[in-house]
């Protein structure tokens, strides 16, 4: 049983979201992807979507103000229900993480995983997915036995705009300059984690199970 919330930080390929969904599956925890939400956005044309395309397909993060509302709602609404959650890609900034703070959110500790640059490169360059029902496979440790067809609903894979090179250098670039930061600002508070994702998934998963079940 999962009694706190979860923080992930890390590179833009150091395996959270796949981590994330993995976790959903083996306890009670739900995920907060901010990134799924904007692209589910920029999918549906909604006005938001419309207004954040450009600057998420370049890499480039959504303003503060905008994505603080989204994730606080989202806290809000199942913090009623009383469901433990995952917050995969928020904080990003030391103003999100102030704002979360703004919210008396104290239960939770923050998973840093930990990648070479590198790996995350070659990761991001081979990554599909299903535009259907969000499966990710990568071309050499996670291929789909139908490629470039989805193994579950035989959808036609796609890469991410966001992971065409210019704009995984770009991700990079503004990870390195707003989001490493966190990761003192979260040491300070006695809060942070780090696991090697270099390795594989299982050995990953096992290590933060050790972490977050009482
Ligand atoms: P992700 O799927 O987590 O890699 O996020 C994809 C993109 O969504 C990011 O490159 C940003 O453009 C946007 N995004 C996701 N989370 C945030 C956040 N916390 N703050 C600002 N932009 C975000």
């Amino acid at each position: 049983m999962v009694n706190k919330n979860i923080i992930f930080l890390g590179m833009p390929g150091s395996g959270k979201g796949t981590v994330s969904a993995n976790l959903e599956k083996k306890t009670n925890i739900v995920q907060i992807s901010t990134g799924d939400i904007f692209r589910e956005e920029i999918k549906n044309k909604t006005k938001l979507g419309i207004e954040i395309q450009k600057i998420v397909e370049s890499g480039s993060y959504v303003p503060d103000n905008i994505t603080n509302e989204i994730v606080k709602n989202k806290i809000f609404a199942l913090e009623k229900e009383n469901k433990k959650f995952i917050l995969d890609g928020f904080p990003r900034t030391i103003h999100q993480a102030q704002f979360l703070d703004g919210l008396n959110f104290n239960n939770y500790v923050v998973i840093y995983l930990s990648i070479d640059a590198d790996v995350v490169i070659k990761r991001l360059s081979e990554r599909f997915f299903c535009p259907k029902c969000k499966r990710t496979y990568n071309l050499s440790s996670f291929r789909s036995k139908k490629h470039p067809y989805c193994e579950i609903d035989e959808t036609q894979l796609i890469q991410r705009a966001d992971d065409q090179p210019e704009a995984v250098k770009k991700r990079l670039d503004v990870y390195e300059n707003q989001t490493k930061p966190l990761i003192d600002f979260y040491k300070d508070k006695n809060k942070l984690f780090t696991i090697d994702s270099n390795r594989n998934i299982d050995l990953i998963i096992k290590d933060i199970l050790d972490i977050i079940i009482d």
